[in-house]
């Protein structure tokens, strides 16, 4: 006989949002905030930057990539110096 074994703490479906707060930003797009018991909310994170926390979640809020959209000064066509 085995007691059941508790897996990783998740309250809610994590699978659909495979991003927490304070995770990085894997790259620029259009996010949406899933909270814990509201509709979600849709966001645009650059690359680089860190998933906040939301007021009614904490550190709770999850976050899903809806469509990777490359920030404006990411974009090699306008990157570098403009010439004269
Ligand atoms: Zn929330």
């Amino acid at each position: 006989m085995q007691d059941r074994q508790l897996g990783p703490l998740q309250e809610n479906d994590s699978n659909d949002c495979p991003y927490a707060a304070g995770d990085l930003v894997p790259d620029s797009g259009i996010y949406e905030l899933c909270h814990q018991d509201k509709p979600a909310d849709t966001l645009v994170f650059i690359r680089g930057a860190v998933f906040s926390e939301c007021v009614c979640c904490g550190s709770k809020a999850r976050y899903r990539l809806l469509r990777a959209a490359p920030y404006l000064m990411e974009d090699p066509d306008f990157r570098g110096p403009r010439v004269m």
